[in-house]
């Protein structure tokens, strides 16, 4: 079978112990099923990206035993093919500039008498669609997907099972490109796992609800849409995602296999070496 799969780190800072869940997992996937696994460094949003975190991970990779079958990736290379992607999506009307601000978007659900946010994200109305009258004269700021009249979406997560999202109430027309010129991670991920040949995208499941945007991306640029697992999150001792923002330890690579070992446990494995881990992987997930 013809497998790629990925691990794709925002370089915000080292592995901790719950990136690590995640490129393990991916790594797992991929030689379980005698596929390849690539890293691309996602460093679309500079203002987050850390100095040297890419040369760190990619250290941590290799120490850990994680090789991957070419040389890293990086995002901030691909301007040229999210250029093309949004470009294809304006010239079909699937996206559109948008000259709406935070408290703009705020004050239409206040005026509406409405609370439309998620995960401290105002869902967007849809005030500069071209049928609501588009920018009125002012700068236009960002671009926006045009979501399609249906976005309902049905996918299938081959850990969670069967899922469902309507992206209109869930997020509306979703930014492709920011205000402030940066790249969106949806359209990025998108472009980019179509260009690398994704099949099998393993990732952790804090991303789970932003895969029906992605999915709606593929079908309006003509792409196919890779198979899911999310994996479960490693949660820190207040109960919250472990993550690079709220410090978590960079792995200690004095211990690699105790950091495997851990990391194949949070992942239901058994506190296994990642040569037998791949067994585990295989019996648990492979016919998934
Ligand atoms: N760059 C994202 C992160 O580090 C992961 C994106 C993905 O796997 O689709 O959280």
């Amino acid at each position: 079978m013809s497998y790629i799969g990925r691990f794709a780190p925002s370089p915000t800072g080292p592995l901790h112990a719950g990136s690590l869940v995640a490129a393990l997992a991916s790594w797992l996937d991929a030689r379980a099923h005698g596929g390849r696994w690539l890293v691309r460094i996602e460093d679309v949003d500079t203002p987050r990206c850390v100095p040297g975190a890419a040369e760190e991970i990619s250290r941590q990779l290799e120490a850990l035993g994680l090789a991957a079958d070419e040389p890293p990736t990086w995002q901030s290379a691909n301007g040229a093919r999210y250029d093309a992607a949004l470009a294809r999506l304006v010239a079909e009307g699937r996206a559109y500039p948008c000259a709406c601000t935070r408290q703009d978007i705020a004050a239409h659900w206040a005026a509406a008498g409405v609370a439309r946010e998620r995960h401290g994200e105002l869902v967007y109305p849809g005030t500069c669609r071209p049928e609501n009258g588009g920018l009125r004269g002012r700068a236009p700021r960002a671009w926006r997907f045009r979501l399609p009249d249906d976005a309902r979406v049905d996918w299938h997560d081959r850990r969670l099972g069967a899922q469902h999202q309507d992206v209109a109430r869930a997020v509306g027309d979703f930014v492709l490109k920011r205000a402030d010129g940066l790249w969106a991670y949806q359209l990025a991920v998108v472009a980019d796992d179509a260009a690398q040949a994704i099949t099998d995208v393993v990732r952790g499941e804090d991303l789970a609800d932003n895969t029906p945007r992605q999915i709606l991306l593929q079908r309006a640029l003509g792409l196919p849409t890779p198979r899911y697992l999310h994996v479960p999150l490693v949660l820190g001792a207040d109960g919250q995602k472990l993550s690079k923002q709220t410090g978590a330890a960079p792995i200690d690579l004095g211990d690699p296999h105790a950091a495997l070992r851990a990391a194949a446990q949070a992942l239901g494995l058994g506190p296994l070496a990642p040569r037998d881990a791949i067994g585990a992987w295989r019996s648990r997930w492979c016919s998934q």
